[in-house]
């Protein structure tokens, strides 16, 4: 099945809102082999919301909007799609009760207000949504074709819940058969360049896809090599998931450090809390920052001790222990350094790993032989210190979320034993 979908309201054109909700339905209903076959989004103008699900209605026959259910002045899109359909608009009275009850409920003083009312005002012959969630219901329209339209509320979380509460075991039963679905897997890189990547891919000759779509998605944890299988069905999905998703491990090898959502820092304590060691943190230029992916995690606080935020070389010295001779021969950002900083964290707090981060993150304070992006990252685990010295790419916030990153990689590649 094919359904487009249409996302209203002004703030989606200006910028100031991303559309999460196209993206939340496109997601949800390909797992039941729905294809979003076009999205467009537009202003709250009802002759804007008319065209646009007009066209989608004939195209496709299966439209979503969200947006512009509420009981203001800008919120068109009941109107203008009854006008579509031909229909007038009925105040519902039993909608009229349940808003006056959800008023009374909450102790809010007098009345319903004129405008809650609105609310009530349905296209004649739909089918009302329910919202759970908040105040606007939602609605369905039908045509004696059974061209439909579903209209949904614009706030994420309400459309979200009426979405899987009254819309889709709607649309579910207009599917036919075993349903075939549009399923993702996502296997997570690190330290490794997207062109590196595919390279050794590519090298692979023998290897079978499937018939599974392979992207690469580069971000500043990694890169993430996503496989999509569609048309078939979930189990034959998952079978095909695994054995191209371990061909793909297998070449990446060591920079696989997770799949789906997986998070660096959560792997990280997991493996330091599995071999009973505590981490503290010694950081220059990420200023905390490793110290917040790290503390992001709930229940960090059995592994995370703390740290330094060692930014100026005199807390170097006089926290971490870095020696002067040590800055003045080889600088502040150098594994010299880094290395010092991660003992010294160490020895510090008394953990068993220490790491230690130094670099330049932009946009000034490059040299020639330390250019902007330059950074350095040492750790120490019980006495046994790893470093090394990376180019990392982008802004100067990129600069510093990839090092608080790399320095994350190392630690976990250094208790993998293959550090
Ligand atoms: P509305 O139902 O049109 O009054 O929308 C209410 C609020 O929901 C807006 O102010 C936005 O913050 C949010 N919103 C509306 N449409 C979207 C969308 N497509 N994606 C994410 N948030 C949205
Ligand atoms: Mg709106």
């Amino acid at each position: 099945m094919n359904i487009e979908v249409v996302t209203i309201g002004d703030e989606l054109l200006l910028g100031f809102t991303i559309d999460t909700n196209g993206a939340h339905l496109a997601r949800e209903l390909s797992q039941y082999g729905v294809t979003v076959a076009r999205r467009a989004s537009v202003g709250d103008g009802a002759d804007e919301i008319g065209a646009a699900v007009g066209e989608a209605l004939d195209r496709t026959g299966a439209v979503i909007t969200t947006g512009g259910l509420g009981p203001t002045s800008d919120d068109r899109t009941k109107p203008s799609i009854a006008a579509l359909f031909g229909r007038e608009m009925q105040l519902d009275e039993s909608i009229v009760e349940s808003l006056r009850q959800r008023w009374k409920s909450r102790g809010w003083p007098g009345d319903l207000p004129e405008s809650n009312r609105q609310q009530a005002l349905i296209p004649s012959g739909a089918t009302i949504l329910e919202n759970r969630h908040g105040s606007a219901p939602g609605i369905w329209l039908e045509d004696e074709r059974g061209r439909w339209v579903a209209m949904l509320p614009g706030v994420p979380r309400e459309m979200r819940g009426m979405f899987a509460d009254s819309l889709l075991p709607l649309i579910r039963a207009r599917l036919p058969g075993e349903p075939m679905v549009v399923a993702s897997r996502t296997i997570r890189t690190t330290g490794i360049s997207e062109s590196a990547l595919s390279d050794r891919i590519r090298n692979l000759q023998d290897l079978d896809f499937e018939g599974l779509e392979l992207a690469y998605l580069p971000g500043w944890e990694g890169v993430d090599l996503r496989l999509t299988a569609r048309g078939v069905t979930a189990q034959d999905a998952d079978a095909r998931f695994v054995r191209v998703g371990d061909a793909l491990k297998e070449v990446a090898g060591d920079h696989v450090y997770g799949e789906g959502a997986a998070d660096l820092a959560a792997s990280v304590l997991a493996a330091l809390r599995a071999a009973g060691k505590k981490i503290a943190v010694g950081e220059s230029c990420t200023g905390g920052m490793l110290g917040a992916r790290l503390t992001a995690v709930a229940g960090s606080s059995d592994v995370v001790l703390g740290g330094v935020i060692a930014y100026h070389n005199d807390v170097k010295m006089g926290q971490l222990g870095v020696g002067k001779q040590t800055l003045a021969e080889h600088g502040a950002v150098s594994e010299e350094t880094a290395r010092e900083m991660a003992s010294g964290a160490r020895a510090l707090l008394g953990s068993a790993v220490g790491v230690g981060i130094t670099g330049i993150a932009g946009p000034g304070g490059g040299t020639p032989d330390k250019p902007v992006g330059t950074v350095c990252i040492a750790a120490d685990i019980d006495g046994n210190v790893k470093s090394f010295r990376g180019s990392l790419v982008g802004d100067r916030h990129e600069v510093r979320q990839r090092s608080a990153q790399a320095a994350l990689n190392l630690v976990r590649r250094m208790l993998a034993g293959t550090a």
